[in-house]
């Protein structure tokens, strides 16, 4: 018997699916350019739309500084982010509802601490930004450049929504809450290693083997390893392939994808 909290779940995407599904049009002309879902079977691709359709419902996409959110924006931004969860499931997207669309890049003001506890006010100009129990934002001109023009490693969809996976424990620290067949020591393991041997790369002044802005933290390492893993996973394969092996676990990516 299937836990009630699933057997709900179905009902209500059964509900949203009929109520308000994507134009076949707009779904065909928009997916069929999006670069990182090139290899997904007409099954996988089915699975993609209803979990798309889903996310639509749930989650609002607003537009800031005056632009103008289309239904094949929506449709864009919701397919790649539902791609993260194509077989890990609608629940790992809770505990948040809003995305932002920005038109670029746009500018932040945090507050920074350094090691002796002194606290600054700095300006950035970012593509994304993904807040614990709040939005994800991104700026649609980085959107449309990682979506239409290939990158391999980089997408900033899928690293700011790889950020809401990761919090869903209540903190991001690059630990997702893995799936029952996964065990925590090895994916601490696997992961940390390659963390470190990122930051000694870096330190060293390298060239390093993926971005190294992944070694700001844990939480950056996993969100860019999941754009890697998704947009050039033969890097991960060949300078991390433990690393590699935890993400398979984690994504379950079919085999046409690897
Ligand atoms: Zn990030």
């Amino acid at each position: 018997m299937r836990p009630l909290g699933t057997v709900l779940r179905h009902w209500q995407m059964r509900r949203v699916l009929k109520r308000c599904p994507i134009p076949h049009r707009i779904w065909q002309r928009v997916t069929r350019r999006l670069l990182v879902l090139k290899g997904l079977d007409a099954v996988q691709m089915a699975h993609l739309r209803e979990l798309t359709t889903w996310f639509l419902d749930q989650k609002s996409i607003n537009g800031a500084q005056g632009l103008d959110v289309t239904t094949s924006m929506r449709v864009a931004v919701a397919a790649q982010a539902c791609l993260l969860i194509l077989n890990l499931g609608i629940e790992y997207f809770d505990g948040w509802v809003e995305v932002i669309l920005y038109p670029g890049a746009f500018r932040v003001n945090h507050e920074q601490m350094d090691a002796i506890g002194l606290v600054s006010n700095e300006a950035s100009d970012l593509t994304g930004e993904s807040w614990l129990h709040g939005p994800v934002i991104l700026s649609w001109e980085d959107v449309e450049r990682n979506s239409y023009h290939y990158h391999g490693g980089h997408n900033v969809i899928l690293h700011e929504f790889a950020h809401k996976l990761d919090g869903l424990n209540g903190t991001m620290n690059g630990m997702p809450p893995l799936r029952r067949s996964m065990l925590l020591k090895k994916w601490s393991e696997a992961l940390s290693e390659a963390y470190d041997v990122l930051c000694k790369q870096v330190a060293a002044g390298e060239s390093t083997f993926i971005n190294p802005y992944a070694a700001t933290n844990p939480a950056e390492f996993f969100a860019v390893l999941s754009e890697y893993f998704f947009t050039a996973p033969n890097i991960l394969k060949k300078n991390c392939p433990d690393a590699y092996e935890q993400l398979l676990l984690f994504y379950q990516q079919p085999e046409s994808r690897r």
